[in-house]
């Protein structure tokens, strides 16, 4: 068994492990600490979850950060 310990921080887009309705795979992590809030990089909705529950959800960081020109 593998303690993979996944990094990740803020503004950083990362993959699930599961696809969200609207089609999309990356979120973009809008807040850290005890809880993760991510925002669906497809449909823009924001979900908060347990950091260990987003850490075993999550595949891995993809920095393929789109710019969004904000
Ligand atoms: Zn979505």
């Amino acid at each position: 068994m593998t303690m993979e310990r996944k990094v990740f921080q803020l503004g950083d887009v990362v993959k699930m492990k599961k696809q969200h309705p609207c089609g999309s795979y990356t979120w973009e992590v809008v807040r850290t600490g005890a809880d993760i809030k991510i925002r669906c990089t497809g449909c823009g909705r924001v979900v908060m979850l347990p950091r260990s529950e987003f850490e075993r959800k999550m595949l891995k960081v993809v920095n393929e950060a789109p710019d969004n020109n904000r």
